[in-house]
């Protein structure tokens, strides 16, 4: 690891005004911390945000906002979140372990970095880590790889659980910047497809800083997140599905679905929730989404087999969330 500043923040303003001028922002660190020891990322100065007044979980209009400090551990048991937003809670426990789950923070979590093999690997080329230099994982190892949206600069997908159910359940990202400023951004808008610049990984502009999440009202219906991986525990998704569906009588009401690990954001295609609105559950239907969900899909070799994945899985959701017997 090589050597860094680290002060600690007092007030929101200082600690923008230390991003904006270079320094990480580090709260549980259970991320950045493994890519400093790697030398994947080198920052010569971290500020210590874990004293600002961002944590706690509180009502918000007819919503809910959970605090950017808020620890995983804390949301996934918070009584209103088990009550209103299950899905979120569900795939937070889905994700990491005890330990981490209770160091790791809701705008950390947000921030994660991919998983991707190469960029772990400072021997390697990789456009992420180093933008220019190439990408290791076209042509090479890409099982964990993007099937949806990637670019000829990076094949890498979003790894985490938590911000698939925050875009199943359209919740919003609040920032605040340097200058004392404030802005809230969709989740579904937050990360980033990696075009030619796969280096951002979100919008974040430098010095803006997450301060919390808005979850909207809640819509009640069945609320199901399926992980497949390699094991049951302590594993990165292959394929993950976050779902939000009412039913009105024998017909959808409304539908919302999210998909991760198959591109570089949580994957989010409103022509799947449209098609499921107002129809009765059924296999063919459910295929329909799939064809939506995969009409672009683009194997990389080793990770071909998402694609059926990716399909069956969509359907046994389906199925648990609709109450559908086939
Ligand atoms: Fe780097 Fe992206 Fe290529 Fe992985 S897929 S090596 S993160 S550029």
């Amino acid at each position: 690891m090589r050597p860094f500043e680290y002060t600690r923040a007092d007030g929101l303003d200082g600690a923008a005004r230390r991003i904006a001028e270079g320094a990480r922002p580090i709260a549980g660190g259970t991320n950045l911390l493994d890519l400093m020891k790697l030398e994947v990322e080198t920052p010569g100065a971290l500020v210590d945000i874990n004293r600002l007044p961002l944590g706690g979980i509180e009502p918000h209009g007819e919503g809910l906002r959970i605090g950017a400090l808020v620890s995983n551990s804390a949301c996934a048991a918070d009584e209103l979140v088990r009550r209103d937003y299950p899905v979120l809670a569900r795939a937070i426990l889905a994700g990491a372990t005890f330990q981490l789950r209770n160091k790791a923070t809701t705008g950390g979590n947000l921030c994660q970095r991919t998983r991707c093999y190469y960029f772990y690997n400072i021997d390697q080329p990789c456009n992420k880590r180093e933008p220019g230099s190439g990408c290791a994982a076209i042509g090479g190892f890409n099982r964990i790889h993007a099937i949806l949206g990637a670019s000829d600069a990076c094949i890498a997908t979003y790894p985490g659980d938590m911000a698939v159910a925050l875009s199943a359940l359209d919740a919003r990202v609040e920032i605040a910047d340097a200058a004392g400023g404030s802005r809230s951004v969709p989740v579904r808008e937050f990360h980033r497809l990696p075009g030619d610049t796969p280096e951002r990984d979100n919008v974040l502009a430098p010095g803006e800083v997450i301060t919390g999440v808005t979850l909207p009202a809640p819509v009640g219906g069945t609320q199901v997140y399926r992980k497949v991986r390699d094991r049951s525990s302590y594993a990165f998704a292959l394929v993950s599905i976050a779902a939000v569906v009412r039913m009105d009588g024998e017909r959808i009401g409304s539908a919302s679905l999210a998909f991760g690990a198959l591109a570089h954001k949580p994957w989010h295609d409103p022509r799947i929730d449209a098609l499921l609105v107002g129809e009765v559950p059924s296999d063919a239907l459910f295929d329909k989404a799939a064809d939506l969900l995969l009409e672009e899909a683009q194997g990389q070799g080793h990770n071909d087999f998402k694609i059926p994945m990716a399909r069956r899985a969509l359907l046994a959701t389906l199925r648990e969330a609709t109450g559908a017997r086939m």
